[in-house]
Parts: C-alpha cells; sequence; structure tokens
C-alpha cells in the first residue's frame, strides 16, 4: 500500500514550520504524486491565514507547478465551522481561487452570534464530563456541519469527532450523498478505528492525511494507515492510497 498524494499540509500562512516550497519538496522526496498545501482558514484567530495570502499563496503554487514537472500542487484551504448554522469561513471570492476545500471543527473562531458561542466555548467542553448534555451536543455538532457540508463545495471533513464530538454515522451519510469524503488523520486521533468502522456501513470515501505541520512529516501517514487496515476500509474506499 502506497500513499500517492497528501491532501492535508500546513506551511508558514498558518502555523506550520515550512514554505509551501519546502513542503512540496518534501514531497517529491516521499514520490508523491500530488500534495494540497490547506492552511487554516481566516475564522481562525490565531493562526488563520488572511484572505489576501490566499491569493499570494496561489500564485506561488502556480509558479511551483511550472517549475516542478513530477508533482501537482494544489492550493486549498482548512476552513472552520464557524457557528451552528453550518457557515464557514469561506466566501465566493475565495472558493474561486482554490483547487481543494477542507472543513473541520477547530477552537480559536470566534462565532458572530451568542448562541454558537455558549454552545461551543461553554456547552461543548463540560459536556464531556455531564453525560446528560452530550447527546444533545452531539446532536447539534452533528447537524452543524451537515449543514455545511451541504451548502458549500466541501471535499474532505477534517479529524471528525475530533475537537467536537459527531454522529460519525450520520455525518458519513450527508457527505456521501454530497461526495464530500471523511478524513483519517494521522497527526490526530480521529477518525477512530471504531469511528472507521462505524463510517464504513454508509457508501463514503476516505483519504488517510498526515496533517503535517513541518516539512518532514509530509507523506507521513503511517498512524493513519495502520487504523484504517485495523477497521478493514478496502482500499478501493481510499481516494490517496494505492494497492
Ligand atoms: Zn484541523
Ligand atoms: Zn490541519
Amino acid at each position: 500500500m502506497k500513499i500517492i498524494g497528501d491532501y492535508h499540509t500546513h506551511t508558514i500562512f498558518s502555523h506550520g514550520k515550512g514554505t509551501i516550497r519546502d513542503n512540496v519538496e518534501a514531497a517529491i522526496d516521499k514520490g508523491l504524486k500530488e500534495i494540497a498545501i490547506c492552511d487554516h482558514g481566516p475564522g481562525h484567530r490565531l493562526y488563520g491565514v488572511k484572505k489576501k495570502e490566499i491569493f499570494e499563496m496561489r500564485k506561488i503554487i502556480d509558479e511551483l507547478n511550472q517549475e516542478y514537472e513530477d508533482i501537482n500542487i494544489l492550493l486549498g484551504v482548512e476552513a472552520n465551522v464557524m457557528d451552528y448554522n453550518g457557515t464557514i469561513d469561506i466566501d465566493e471570492e475565495i472558493l474561486k481561487a482554490i483547487d481543494i476545500l477542507l472543513l473541520g471543527f477547530h477552537y480559536g473562531i470566534i462565532p458572530k452570534d451568542g448562541g454558537s458561542r455558549f454552545k461551543f466555548y461553554f456547552l461543548n467542553p463540560i459536556s464531556k464530563v455531564l453525560p446528560f448534555l452530550q447527546k444533545r451536543m452531539v446532536n447539534l455538532n452533528t447537524e452543524a456541519i451537515i449543514k455545511a457540508i451541504n451548502k458549500y463545495p466541501i471535499d474532505l471533513i477534517t479529524h471528525p469527532g475530533s475537537k467536537a464530538r459527531l454522529d460519525i454515522k450520520k455525518v458519513a451519510k450527508a457527505a456521501y450523498n454530497r461526495g464530500t469524503a471523511l478524513e483519517i488523520n494521522s497527526n490526530h486521533s480521529q477518525l477512530s478505528v471504531e469511528n472507521i468502522k462505524i463510517a464504513l456501513t454508509e457508501k463514503v470515501e476516505f483519504y488517510i492525511n498526515s496533517d503535517a505541520h513541518e516539512p518532514s512529516m509530509v507523506g507521513n501517514v503511517n498512524k493513519g494507515l495502520e487504523r484504517a487496515l485495523e477497521a478493514k476500509v478496502p482500499i478501493h474506499r481510499i481516494k490517496n492510497i494505492e494497492g
């Protein structure tokens, strides 16, 4: 089994350690045919990419694609779920500039409406210790991400179940209906083996990505691959692995 592309890598445009060129050269060294540069969306207060930087990144990637013939470089964004209506931090202009759209739950965003702020920063953390709230939060988080899946052309949900708990079966079903894949993330524990097995009961497809924050980690998907093997994911359902 071999990884052919890594679709989730970070650079200095958010909080990664390497430049776009560093990630691309690392990917070439590892024999990848494709790499996506997906820094955090502009809604992230601490390390989100600024909107104007996305257009700078576009230019850099277009030039690197001219320079390197052996690899295809995609510009993406790892967008943030911004509220419980499924709004994300990507507008039409950004959508036109990028090649791939990733979406995940992250802390570090400030929802515009007070209700979402309360759910995200108060109910979500305390629901982890108060069992009677858990089901309600899982439902709310799941609804939010499904609304986003139905509203935007999302290619991939990153680390589903990390940061905010989700009903993976429902997310997998909604994702499949919209051609959105789920990520088995090598840098986070989700999807876990148990959650991969749940997702497998729907027809959704998967990516196994590094979520590299430094160039040396690009293409390093061993942890994700191990979980996929343990959960017995058929290889044809993993979009970036070949047998
Ligand atoms: Zn993430
Ligand atoms: Zn990431």
